[in-house]
């Protein structure tokens, strides 16, 4: 038997209910506060992921899906291709493509699946599905002002709250520009010389390759050397200072509640000041819903022109996880089950039918070739709350047996009052 390849999944009823709601929100929240929606291809060129991601990160060098595709003549190499790890890239690519900047398209949002080669697990997959917005456009736009940290953030928590996710956790740091970076990295590398042989393998490797991320290792042991190495606001100048001061007034004039977490990096190397994240306890060990930050350089790193931005990336299947254990299943029932009996009233039936589904109610429709058990067992099966029953004496007379399938109350209604009474009950 065929199966679904490891780390994907079927998303099936009833919890596509829950993502449609997710989304539905989403896009409402979202255009409140002026976002449009932009849809990237799901595979891009190679280098945009390492030039734009970083080739030291775990994504790049590990978890991408690449193929060489095949070239248009057979003597012609054919080009690196990779399925989106994440979406910033391609929306920065896009709006480097299409001038967005010059067009004031400066707000761009997301939904879609993202692929990583990850160990499957609870809350990790290797199909996922993320939400994300980007703020991005030329300084003269406003795009690198602390005012968007803020308005992004209040906008992710207004969302949440709107989700009905409860107890979630706002941590924000600043990773300071690329020049602080270098000399944070430098003083990080330094004071990772004589201890990162005590280290996880990982973070051995970090220690000369990438630094910064030794301050995201997970494994316990670790933690006692990661308490004591230099933290990045003490790197921060001026300009970093001011911008991380801003963000957090800003935040508090809002009532976004926050933590400051001196040891938040993130994955990505192209994160510059703000860098947050939203975990959410219920989650267990994938319990970060959310995380991001701002990335002033990526555009120019990219080709494009300088073009400041702020962006998140929100995991879909966690934020289900997470209304899952809270609201478990928000399906409406079928308002009614309609059960022709006899030769020929199926005509009546899907006419029947169609008006009450005109009105705004959920019907489904049998046959008349059912007995009349069989249809009752569907109508329960389904959860219906009534079933119709469309016989032949019925469709004569133009007065159908309507019974409730919860109380075992049974009436008569004329054709043209059944919606009402549907929708009255
Ligand atoms: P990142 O793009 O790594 O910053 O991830 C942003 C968010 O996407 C995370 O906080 C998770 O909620 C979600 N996410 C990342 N990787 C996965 C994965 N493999 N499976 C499910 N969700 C993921």
């Amino acid at each position: 038997m065929i199966k679904a390849v490891r780390g994907t999944r079927d998303l099936l009823p009833p919890e596509t209910a829950l993502w449609n709601f997710v989304e539905a929100t989403v896009r409402e929240v979202f255009r409140a506060y002026n976002f449009q929606e932009i849809r990237t291809p799901i595979f891009e060129e190679t280098q945009l992921f390492a030039r734009g991601v970083g080739e030291e990160t775990d994504i790049v060098s590990k978890e991408m899906y690449t193929w060489e595709d095949r070239g248009r003549a057979a003597s012609e190499k054919g080009q690196s291709l990779t399925l989106r790890p994440e979406n910033t890239a391609g929306v920065v690519r896009a709006y480097i493509e299409h001038k967005l900047g010059d067009r004031g398209l400066n707000k761009l949002y997301y939904i879609g699946p993202q692929f990583r080669r990850e160990r499957p697990q609870k809350g990790r997959y290797r199909q996922f599905y993320q939400i994300g917005a980007e703020v991005i456009g030329p300084a003269s736009s406003g795009s690198d002002k602390p005012v968007r940290d803020a308005e992004i953030l209040e906008m992710l928590a207004t969302l949440l709250d709107r989700l009905g996710i409860r107890n979630w956790n706002l941590e924000i740091n600043s990773v300071g520009n690329a020049q602080e970076r270098v000399a944070f990295n430098d003083a990080l590398r330094k004071a990772l010389e004589p201890v990162a042989a005590s280290m996880c393998a990982d973070c051995q490797r970090r220690a000369t390759t990438n630094p910064l991320r030794v301050l995201d290792c997970k494994v316990p042991e670790d933690q006692p050397i990661i308490e004591k190495l230099p933290r990045i606001t003490d790197y921060l100048q001026e300009e970093s200072t001011r911008h991380f001061a801003d963000v957090r007034a800003l935040l508090e004039s809002a009532g976004v509640p926050f933590q400051v977490n001196p040891r938040l990096v993130r994955g990505l190397d192209y994160y510059t000041r703000t860098a947050f994240e939203f975990t959410h306890g219920a989650l267990g060990a994938q319990n970060a819903i959310l995380g991001g930050g701002r990335y002033d350089g990526l555009s120019e790193a990219l080709g494009g022109p300088p073009a400041p931005g702020i962006g998140f990336a929100m995991g879909e299947d966690r934020l289900v996880l997470a209304l899952q254990e809270q609201t478990p299943n928000i399906v409406k029932a079928p308002d009614a089950y309609i059960a022709p009996m006899g030769a020929g009233t199926n005509q009546a039936a899907i006419g029947l039918a169609k008006a009450l589904r005109q009105a705004g109610l959920v019907i489904d429709l049998g046959d008349e070739s059912f007995r009349l058990k069989k249809s009752f067992e569907t109508a329960s099966k389904l959860g219906a709350r009534f079933i119709l029953i469309v016989g032949e004496n019925e469709v004569r007379s133009g007065e159908f047996a309507l019974k409730n399938l919860a109380t075992g109350e049974q009436t008569t209604v004329p054709r043209a009052e059944l919606a009402a009474k549907l929708q009255a009950s």
